[in-house]
């Protein structure tokens, strides 16, 4: 079934409101195996919303329109819809009632002006609205059908699941599956390099990458019928990619750490420089983190690396901040200053100054101290400041991730 979304507001238009709605119940669509073949935004202009939907019919049998549903003159979805399909609408005792009722509840007198929300088309269906005042509505005449949902997401994303759903899974007939795959420590390239052979050995699975700057998911999806496909792809997409996977397309890497630290009864602490305490803070974000985390340290001064973490006056001088060996000797001294099992020491130049020819902006150097041995690694990242301080807590939590899962 194809389906087009009609977005309804001058909030939305001018980009005061991010669509979020839109993009909700696209992916739900999606995930029911729909097929989103369209989306508009439109301002609160009856005209525009007639225009709108004879412009979405010509790309899908069924709209959902958001917003506008309110009571206020400016929502004008209801009159827009009953002017395309040529229909009146109507002044409903049981809507209002359920209106009154709201409001009672929460012990405040009705406005006038929601009188207008008990309003509905002569035919068709009116759906709840267990989080607020106006109810949905939904109408079909000549194989167009509409559903008309109201724009707070709390309220649109209930009825939607609610009112939609059962709908579209009816209507759709076919249950889609899917696996979701999260990835990090590679890039999206890379990635795709290394499974392109995969595309061509299952043709029945729709496989598709959505990238981050810190890691890349893969949702692969397909119809009833090709179970075995998937699960033979599943066994030989996690064997490819054994390296970087690490979950599920929910799947939080600081979690999987915490979890696995936890497991092993092992103990971390971490020396940042310019991530300024992001790498920790990624940690600490992991409710029950502290049965692991000992302690961060923000050591961003030649002082504080010096006096915090007994870094070698001389051997600072002679590598400078941002090297190999200071990396190294910062992980080192951690571990023994906490006496935790694992420790991550980082250095870089973050930029947009301080960087040179032989120790360019972006170049970054991770040290992982894993119970007595050290491992080193380097990059030179592009992008801004902030680009660049992310992907370095991405590969030190990667690299973290890498060394305790093999313990
Ligand atoms: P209300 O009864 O609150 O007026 P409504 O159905 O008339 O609801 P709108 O007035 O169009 O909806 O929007 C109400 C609020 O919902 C907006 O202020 C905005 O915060 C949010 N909203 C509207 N459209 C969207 C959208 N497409 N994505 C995310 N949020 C939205």
């Amino acid at each position: 079934m194809n389906v087009a979304i009609l977005a309804i507001g001058n909030e939305v238009l001018s980009g005061k409101t991010i669509n979020t709605n839109s993009a909700f119940i696209a992916k739900q669509i999606e995930q029911l195996g729909g097929k989103v073949t369209h989306q508009q935004v439109v301002p609160d202009n009856e005209d525009e919303i007639v225009r709108g939907l004879q412009t979405a019919y010509e790309y899908a049998e069924m709209v959902i329109t958001i917003g506008g549903l309110g009571p206020t003159v400016d929502d004008l979805s209801r009159d827009g819809v009953a002017r395309y399909f040529k229909t009146e609408l109507v002044f409903d005792e049981g809507i209002y009632e359920g209106i009154c009722d709201y409001f009672k509840r929460s012990k405040k007198n009705i406005p006038f002006n929601n009188q207008r929300q008990a309003f509905r088309f002569k035919e068709g269906l009116v759906l709840p609205n267990h989080n607020g005042t106006a109810p949905g509505l939904f109408l079909s005449q000549d194989n167009q059908s509409v559903f008309l949902l109201p724009g707070p997401p709390a309220e649109l994303e209930l009825m939607f699941l609610e009112s939609v759903k059962p709908y579209l899974v009816e209507k759709i007939g076919e249950r889609k599956i899917s696996k979701s795959y999260r990835l990090c420590g590679i890039g999206e390239s890379y990635a795709e390099e290394m499974i392109l052979h995969l595309y061509d050995r299952y043709p029945h699975l729709n496989i598709a990458p959505y990238c981050a700057p810190d890691k890349v998911d893969y949702i692969v999806s397909t119809m009833d019928g090709y179970e075995s496909e998937l699960e033979n792809f599943d066994q030989e997409f996690k064997e490819l990619m054994k390296d970087y996977y690490i979950g599920n397309q929910e799947t939080d890497l600081a979690e999987v750490i915490v979890t696995l630290l936890q497991e092993k009864r092992l103990k971390i602490a971490t020396a940042e420089s310019s991530t300024g305490g992001l790498l920790s803070s990624a940690l600490v974000n992991v409710s029950g983190a502290s049965s692991v985390f000992l302690e961060g340290v923000v050591t961003y001064s030649y002082e504080s690396k010096l006096n915090r973490l007994n870094i070698d006056k001389k051997r600072l001088m002679e590598f400078g901040a941002v090297s190999e060996e200071i990396a190294s000797d910062m992980a080192v001294n951690l571990a023994k200053l906490t006496g935790a099992d694992i420790t991550i020491g980082i250095t870089e130049i973050a930029g947009p100054n301080g960087g040179s020819e032989t120790k360019p902006v972006g170049l970054v150097y991770i040290a992982i101290y894993v119970c007595g041995q050290i491992h080193l690694k380097s990059y030179i990242f592009n992008g801004n400041r902030e680009k660049i301080r992310q992907r370095t807590v991405a590969e030190g939590l990667y690299w973290l991730h890498y060394y305790i899962k093999a313990l």
